[in-house]
């Protein structure tokens, strides 16, 4: 009888017991707007966004409402306008482009590579068309962030990335989300640090902070923050910088402050469990593994192998041989988007050309979460029974 996996895909751990006891004692205050403070109390938000700066070895940090939030405050704050183009990943999630669309920006895509990075000769040849590149580091690939910066510094390009599925992974040792002008971060329960929804965004520029600061719903209370730039920074941009409300709250900030310190450690685990995947699978006919650089600590919270040149007959055939086995596959190269793959061109909002070598990389992209629920046995499991299907679909021819 064949081997059945029964694990659940999107089940994450559960809340710490240390952190719930955090949440606890501030719902028992009634405090729970992060500038609702007892007199000489910090706040839970504050000190998150102190020691989240520490951790990511940044000036300022900023805690706020989403990870998609955390993007369009970014482009607002280094005063991106509407009908501004701005560069971005044509492999990425729907809130990038949604965060470029939100302020009234145009996104010009940048194709995909076989390594599932940002084509960076691609770059080279669209970077004369926008002075802002968002970009995203999806499913947690590191491009060669020394070359990217190279080009985008030449081309006078000001950088956001988007840390969704970096947070604690690193580029020839130097933190994702300190190479750009701003780091974004989601805490959003699938990726990281789980609060349910909420995001960060770290930053050097004491202007570009103060502005994020002040767009995140501030009001004039800025200097009730422990990781923004001084009070006098702010007379400079509270005038000219409106409100546009996406801040977080006691009651998260309590229950990331508490994973956080626990990041590292985390970061190990799904590693663990990545390397027990990527091993099963090497060696797989038809099934190319992506080899991660050197220069790349990755965090691996999910997996993906490509199915290059394979039908679409083929891939669907894989998916649901291996979904009959209790093991969920995510295609990103399907026509119609689903759950949370599209593509670049089903956002029609955002105007596109073809792009044939990126188009034959989607279409063999697939993609599975490796929540920390699942023990090394599993992913040896999951790996097997993928090896196992997608041989089958390759012998049939
Ligand atoms: C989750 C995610 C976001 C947005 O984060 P939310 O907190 O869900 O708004 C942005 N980019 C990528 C690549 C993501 O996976």
């Amino acid at each position: 009888m064949s081997e059945r996996f029964t694990g659940n895909f999107t089940q994450q751990e559960p809340i710490p017991d240390e952190a719930i006891d955090a949440a606890v004692a501030v719902m028992k205050t009634g405090r729970l707007h992060r500038y609702n403070v007892a007199p000489g109390e910090a706040g839970e938000v504050a000190l998150l966004e102190q020691e989240f700066a520490a951790a990511m070895g940044a000036k300022y940090a900023l805690a706020v409402a989403s990870g998609g939030y955390a993007l369009a405050c970014a482009l607002r704050a280094i005063g991106v306008k509407p009908g501004d183009k701005v560069l971005t990943n044509a492999f990425t999630l729907a809130p990038v482009p949604g965060a470029i669309a939100s302020v009234g920006a145009v996104p010009v895509f940048v194709g995909v590579t076989e390594g599932l990075v940002i084509d960076l000769d691609d770059l080279a040849a669209k970077a004369d068309q926008a002075d802002v590149l968002m970009l995203s580091h999806m499913r947690g690939h590191l491009c060669d962030m020394d070359r990217l910066m190279d080009i985008c510094n030449a081309a006078g390009i000001k950088v956001i990335e988007d840390c969704a599925h970096t947070m604690g992974a690193r580029w020839r040792g130097r933190l994702s989300g300190t190479d750009g002008i701003i780091g974004c971060y989601s805490t959003q329960t699938y990726k990281h640090l789980n609060s349910g929804e909420g995001g960060f965004l770290i930053c050097d520029d004491p202007q570009v902070m103060a502005r994020a600061v002040m767009l995140s719903g501030s009001y004039m209370l800025y200097d009730r923050h422990l990781a923004a730039p001084e009070p006098e920074v702010f007379e400079a941009v509270k005038y000219d910088t409106p409100n546009i409300s996406g801040r977080m709250d006691h009651l998260r900030a309590a229950i990331l402050r508490v994973q956080l310190r626990d990041l590292d450690r985390q970061c190990d685990r799904w590693n663990d469990r990545y390397r027990v995947v990527e091993d099963g699978l090497r060696g797989t006919p038809g099934l190319t593994v992506i080899e991660r650089p050197e220069a790349e600590e990755y965090v691996g919270s999910s997996i993906q192998f490509l199915l290059l040149d394979w039908s679409e007959a083929k891939i669907a055939e894989v998916l649901r041989r291996c979904l009959a086995r209790g093991v969920e596959l995510k295609w990103f190269g399907g026509a119609e988007p689903s759950g949370f793959t599209s593509r670049y061109d089903s956002w029609r909002y955002a105007p596109s050309e073809a792009m044939p070598q990126t188009d034959r990389v989607l279409k063999g992209i697939v993609d599975m979460r490796l929540p920390l629920t699942f023990s090394l046995d599993d992913c040896a499991l999951l790996a097997r029974i993928i090896r196992a299907e997608v041989g089958a679909v390759w012998q049939a021819g």
